[in-house]
């Protein structure tokens, strides 16, 4: 280790969701992983969801350290403990969140100033950190948590408006100016796209922000989204650096078990009952930290999922009721028997609340993966060689959609055609049938699955051998740090 003005410091500033908040953490433990002194910012709360991990870095001898600030639940109208947007069921609490999130502003930014570290690697949500980056003559690193792809469809759509040329939300649109044929329908885009809203302004000075920046932290692997990578760095015009897939940084067993939360299952039952099973023959249901689903759809996935036939381990999302509140009693909710049903059948397994979702998708009894198709998870079932079926619901989960859909050709969509986001909006319907269809289509023997099921294994290993010494991933981050190192001012400088 070196002396204090040779090492470099580099502060972290996660977003309170975990879609955000777990690969930022992953990539600031993978920068102590290499020997740079790392310090996160992050409050209470969110502290327990990965102190235990911390914890056993330190314990390695990594220089890795917490700033945890009071979070102001009380002040901003929430209850007490509520400091991320998974606790957040209804719109007005997140709007409230978003609110105290803002509110912890000043005290970070002392934080920052206090600490004055050589570089700030901040969520995109944070813009704000780019005038302080600026004020202190340091680097900041933007992380807005998705891929290559979302940013280049995101750019192409804005810049040729696509959607304006159709005549109705359903008909089908090419995006101009893409390495590969992108088809979208108006009534899969972001509201934002379509036009401005309350959100518009903020997103203006995240991408102003952007521009400002050093650079941007990737959470992907070049042999995923290769064309992409190269468009955005050469159409685009911001560097960025692929350090991912993070989440596989997770070597250690208790890191897994316990990435981005405490699991709310016992280990020993869901993996004894994985172990019975043959290989690749079980289906994970999963549609992220976020969504909510009514009583309706959740029995028609349920319905579904009996008539596919195929053994299945379903994360059970929390119910809205008809007037968009969270029901209480009924938190996580499942027609009547059909856990009873599943459990003694030994075809299915419940799990309810927070699952360990990286050391489940590398179960080799795992065959497939019925995502929503958040970044992280597209991600963590790619990195484990799974064949996919998507289901977007909101946010650029329709473009990550088609990435694994139009060009990887990974996975089989069970149709839904309409953007709505998540706890605000009633969402369409998916019947039973579109997803049992697409479910057999992907967990069933033949030529089609077959392929996808070849394919997916290939990149599991691509993104396995990209961390690896000598991957691009690994090669990007060295060469990150070595960017970072040379941007440092003498110690003499800072200090004036
Ligand atoms: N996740 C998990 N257990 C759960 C639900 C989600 O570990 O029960 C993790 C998942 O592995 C992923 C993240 O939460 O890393 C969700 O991020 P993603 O981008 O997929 O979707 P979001 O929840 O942000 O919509």
């Amino acid at each position: 280790m070196g002396s204090k003005d040779d090492e470099l410091h580099v502060m972290f500033l996660p977003y309170m969701a975990p879609g955000h908040m777990m690969p930022l953490v992953d990539m600031a433990r993978l920068f102590a992983a290499h020997g740079v002194r790392i310090t996160i910012i992050t409050t209470t709360m969110n502290a327990f969801r990965f102190q235990n991990a911390i914890h056993r870095d330190i314990e390695a001898g990594r220089q890795i350290g917490l700033e945890i600030l009071q979070f102001p639940s009380v002040e901003a109208g929430l209850p007490e403990g509520c400091e991320n947007l998974i606790s957040t069921p209804t719109p007005e609490m997140s709007m409230k969140l978003f609110q105290a999130i803002r509110m912890m502003k000043p005290r970070m930014e002392t934080l920052l100033r206090n600490h004055r570290p050589d570089c700030i690697a901040s969520d995109v949500l944070f813009h704000w950190t780019v005038d302080v980056a600026a004020e202190l003559g340091i680097p900041r690193l933007s992380f807005s948590g998705s891929g290559y792809f979302n940013l280049c469809v995101s750019h192409c759509v804005e810049r040729y408006q696509p959607h304006k040329d159709v005549s109705s939300e359903t008909e089908i649109f090419l995006v101009p100016g893409l390495p590969d044929e992108i088809k979208l329908t108006r009534s899969q885009l972001p509201d934002l796209v379509k036009g401005r809203n309350e959100f518009s302004e903020l997103f203006d000075r995240l991408k102003e922000a952007e521009r400002k920046s050093f650079g941007t932290l990737m959470n992907s692997f070049y042999e995923l989204e290769p064309a992409y990578a190269d468009y955005y760095r050469n159409n685009i015009g911001i560097k960025a650096w692929h350090i991912g897939p993070v989440s596989l940084f997770n070597k250690d067993a208790a890191d897994k078990a316990e990435r981005g939360n405490k699991a709310s299952l016992d280990e020993d039952s869901w993996l004894s009952w994985l172990d019975s099973k043959k290989p690749n023959s079980v289906l994970y249901v999963c549609l992220g930290s976020l969504t909510r689903l009514s009583k309706t759809q959740l029995t028609e996935i349920a319905s579904a999922l009996e008539d596919s036939g195929h053994a299945f381990i379903w994360v059970v999302g929390k119910v809205l009721n008809s007037s968009g509140e969270e029901d209480g009693s009924h938190e996580w909710w499942l027609p009547e028997g059909f856990q009873e049903r599943a459990y003694q059948s030994g075809i299915g397994h419940i799990i309810r609340g927070w699952a360990p979702q990286v050391l489940i998708l590398e179960h080799p009894a795992i065959g497939g993966f019925l995502t929503h198709c958040g970044w992280n998870s597209i991600l963590e079932g790619v990195s484990s060689g799974l064949p996919m079926i998507t289901w977007p619901i909101f946010a650029e989960q329709f473009y990550n959609e088609k990435l694994v859909t139009q060009v990887l050709k990974l996975g089989v969509g069970v149709g839904n055609e309409v953007w709505k986001v998540w706890a605000t909006e009633e969402m369409p319907l998916m019947s039973r049938e579109k997803i049992r269809r697409a479910v057999t289509m992907v967990m069933d023997q033949g030529i089609a699955a077959d392929e996808m099921r070849r394919k997916a294994s290939l990149l599991g290993e691509l993104a396995k051998k990209a961390i690896e010494k000598g991957g691009s991933s690994y090669n990007q981050l060295k060469a990150l740090i070595k960017e970072i190192r040379s941007f440092r001012q003498p110690p003499l400088c800072r200090n004036l």
